[in-house]
């Protein structure tokens, strides 16, 4: 008999485990049925794609990578606009809305992320809030953005999306306020001081920031529409207002069964991705992508990674574990390495990328860091388009490894960034970083690299 799978989930993380797995159906010797359960219309969306559509570079439909037919056309039972309501792990079968019950022999919850709402935004019941977390809130944003007579934004959140959101507003000419917390941008990925870079270049650009401790305490509205925000004792006009507070894992469908999850209410798993229930991994389901729990390749505690590029990784293990089940009858299982997110991000054309711990997450779990910041330009000076790179390098003070970077520039940072991760994966210290031999073409790099200047400058604060 045909093994069944079933994936809940279609965002990045469902998907990306559908496609693993189809590319090796066939070699399944009974077989291999695979379902898919998602709530939205769509079929394979990416939604990294959506803040750059909202800036007009392409059209939102083009996020659509492929339609769900796509996916039937190859024998998948691929369903939108259906809901999975209970999971039964000791039977092995999900219930859908319509009271329909799929049986499983292996289970993928990818049931990705709710993003945050104050509840003075939900209080307030008007129209114009939005969030920004989907292809249909794109779709909404972007049709407010460009309705007659809009003229203020007003953005809650510092974080990559809030701030995506602020760039478009500002773009299509909005006068844009963005209200956030101290002490300044993208704090779980950049140091104040790598963090106040991006302030003053998007400052530049015409957005203004609110980084106090300041609360959201009202929203004004005229005929159900929002209007004006109230931040402390300053009325803000708001034609259009965006919440980007972050995203809670979605694990309701943990409840019932009592499957575990974390302080960050993520699923738990064990290192093969395999949900636990009473202390013990349930072999035959996994959870993938925002809904999950991982641990931080540095600090070693539980932490959300809530990154498309989080999510690919997580799928390849788990389907190499239920393929080497199924096709090596194997349950030496594959792990999935402690996470350290490289991420990186186009924010109004600063690009702005960050792995392993800040310094300040650091310090939370107690670990002694020393560190080197260079800003070098790109390329030899007397080449055109040789812009400036700030990069920051946080070392474990005691063993001088490397355990965090920062990148601020207008290019070069995505394939640094990704270099810094294989340094922190391979455990390189301050000063293996400073004497490695880098490539040199004058049009292409410098002869002395800014990795060389920032640990220097890290060996000489010790
Ligand atoms: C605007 C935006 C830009 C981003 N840009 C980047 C980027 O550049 N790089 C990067 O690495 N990351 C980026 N991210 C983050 C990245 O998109 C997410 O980490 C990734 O989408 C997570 O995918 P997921 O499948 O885990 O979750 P989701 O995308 O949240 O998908 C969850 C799926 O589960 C379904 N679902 C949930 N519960 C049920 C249920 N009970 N029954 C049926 N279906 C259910 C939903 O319908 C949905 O299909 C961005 C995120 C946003 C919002």
């Amino acid at each position: 008999m045909a093994k069944e799978v079933v994936i809940v989930g279609g965002g990045v993380a469902g998907i990306f485990v559908l496609r693993n797995l189809l590319a090796k159906k066939d070699k399944v010797g009974e077989g291999m049925h695979l379902t898919l359960i998602k709530r939205e219309r769509s079929g394979w969306e990416s939604v990294c794609g959506l803040p750059f559509a909202l800036r007009g570079w392409y059209e939102i439909g083009l996020t659509e990578i492929q339609k769900p037919q796509f996916f039937q056309d190859q024998g998948v039972d691929f369903r939108t606009e259906t809901e999975v309501v209970q999971i039964n792990v000791a039977e092995g079968f999900v219930t859908l809305d319509t009271a329909e019950v799929l049986k499983y022999d292996y289970l993928v919850l990818a049931t990705g992320r709710t993003p945050s709402m104050p509840a003075v935004v939900e209080q307030a019941k008007l129209e114009g809030v939005y969030t920004f977390n989907d292809e249909d809130d794109a779709r909404e944003i972007e049709a407010a953005m460009n309705a007659e007579g809009v003229e203020h934004a007003f953005v809650r959140g510092r974080g990559i999306n809030g701030l995506q959101a602020a760039v478009a507003f500002a773009t299509k000419g909005l006068k844009t306020t963005v209200l956030g917390g101290p002490p300044s941008l993208l704090p779980s990925a950049l140091d104040p001081d790598m963090g106040g870079m991006l302030k003053e270049w998007l400052e530049k650009q015409g957005i203004r920031f609110i980084l106090e401790r300041k609360p959201l305490t009202a929203l004004k509205g005229d005929g159900g529409q929002v209007k004006s925000v109230v931040v402390g004792d300053e009325e803000i006009p708001a034609d259009i207002m965006v919440i980007a507070l972050g995203a809670a894992p979605n694990a309701d469908l943990a409840k019932d069964p009592e499957l575990e999850t974390g302080e960050s209410g993520g699923f738990v798993t064990d290192s093969a991705m395999h949900v636990r229930k009473g202390g013990c991994s349930l072999n035959n389901v996994y959870a993938v992508g925002d809904c999950v729990e991982v641990i931080d390749g540095i600090t070693h505690r539980p932490r959300l990674s809530q990154f498309a590029s989080t999510a690919v990784v997580q799928a390849l293990v788990i389907c190499e574990n239920i393929l080497g089940e199924l096709i090596e009858q194997s349950t030496l299982y594959s792990p999935y390495a402690p996470c350290i997110s490289p991420s990186i991000a186009d924010i109004g054309g600063l690009l702005v990328g960050a792995v392993g711990v800040t310094s300040e997450a650091a310090a939370r779990a107690g670990i002694k860091t020393v560190n080197g910041k260079a800003t070098k330009l790109i390329k030899a000076r007397y080449f055109p388009g040789a812009t400036k790179l700030t990069m920051k390098l946080i070392f474990d003070a005691f063993t001088r490894k490397l355990i965090g970077a920062q990148l601020v520039g207008e290019a070069t940072v995505a394939e640094r960034i990704n270099e810094l991760a294989v340094a922190i994966y391979a455990g390189l210290t301050a000063a293996e970083l400073r004497n490695m031999e880098r490539c040199f073409d004058p049009s292409l790099s410098q002869l002395v690299d800014v990795t060389t200047d920032a640990a220097e400058k890290a060996l000489e604060s010790v």
